[in-house]
């Protein structure tokens, strides 16, 4: 849900890509949608502004009459005309705030700090970085790669490490938490469900891995590979396993889940049709779950 509890579109929903970026490509137009954005804030988010004031607000040399047209030209998308002057729409407050959070138009460096977690593979101590738009856990000796997502800069511009890896930690799972599910959250399309042997996989890191859950979205091509350790994360009973003996998953950042991060607990038992065991362990009790190749838990084995 948005603001005034009204339900807000999560992406650009009813335009091609063409049109989009042909529509804000202009500078005027751009600064149009920033203008009528940064208008609004904490209580109202989409203010409305009157014709003269967005003119002035928008600044620059542009005549009247070039400027109406401009703001013609995203009247119906992005912008809505109403009584009093002119508003965001919805979508047009999403683009905004995308903009705003700078994911296109700053590179922000992090200097590389611990985590806490000693690399599963080579012992060496794991590192955040930040570079390039993209948000790092990684092991600077043996360079596995834990987590890897794309992330505005503006979020890392702080100096707290911890509060930060516990919010970046919570942002990734809004992610996992969809596509362990089968929802892509770009374009919120049915992802197709594949288990691939890890060595296939296009990314660094799946050397140490045995399988990875590839969730392809034939509608925005999004690429999603998780462990299977990560796509079962919030299997209510992998959740109530864990909380019943002291661990909340929910909350405990995924680089320290050892289940999450590595295929010690999986068990490849076929491939052909796809067999994979996930075999939980903590304070002497087991908890077993095996997958098909479409990820349905075919089998569930509970703690005594
Ligand atoms: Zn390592
Ligand atoms: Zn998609």
């Amino acid at each position: 849900m948005g603001e005034n509890g009204e339900s807000e579109p999560e992406t650009l929903t009813g335009f091609d890509a063409d049109e989009v970026f042909a529509l804000v490509g202009n500078e005027t137009r751009a600064a149009i949608v920033h203008a009528l954005g940064e208008a609004g804030g904490r209580d109202v988010a989409r203010a409305t502004l009157s014709f003269s004031e967005l003119r002035k607000r928008v600044g620059g040399d542009v005549r009247s009459s070039q400027f109406n047209y401009h703001l013609q030209q995203l009247v119906g998308s992005f912008v809505e005309h109403v009584d009093d002057g002119y508003r965001l729409h919805r979508v047009g407050m999403r683009l905004y705030r995308t903009i705003v959070a700078g994911t296109f138009t700053q590179r922000e460096l992090l200097d590389p700090f611990e985590v806490g977690v000693d690399c599963y593979f080579c012992g060496s101590a794991v590192e955040a970085a930040y570079e390039d738009a993209q948000f790092m856990v990684q092991c600077p000796d043996c360079g596995h790669a834990y987590i890897r997502m794309l992330m505005p800069p503006s979020a890392v511009d702080t100096d707290d490490d911890a509060e930060l890896l516990a919010r970046v930690d919570q942002f990734n799972r809004r992610d996992l938490l969809a596509y362990g599910r089968g929802v892509c959250t770009i374009c919120a399309h049915p992802l197709d469900t594949q288990l691939i042997p890890a060595a296939d996989a296009p990314m660094a890191g799946s050397a140490e891995l045995d399988v990875f859950v590839h969730r392809p979205c034939d509608h925005c091509g999004a690429q999603p590979h998780v462990t299977l350790g990560l796509a079962l994360l919030y299997d209510p009973d992998v959740v109530s396993f864990f909380r019943e003996r002291g661990l909340d998953v929910t909350s405990t950042p995924v680089w320290e889940l050892e289940f999450a991060m590595t295929d010690r607990y999986t068990t490849v038992r076929s491939t052909d049709p796809w067999e994979v065991a996930l075999e939980l362990t903590r304070d002497g009790d087991t908890l077993e779950l095996v997958v098909d190749g479409d990820l349905n838990v075919a089998e569930r084995n509970l703690p005594e």
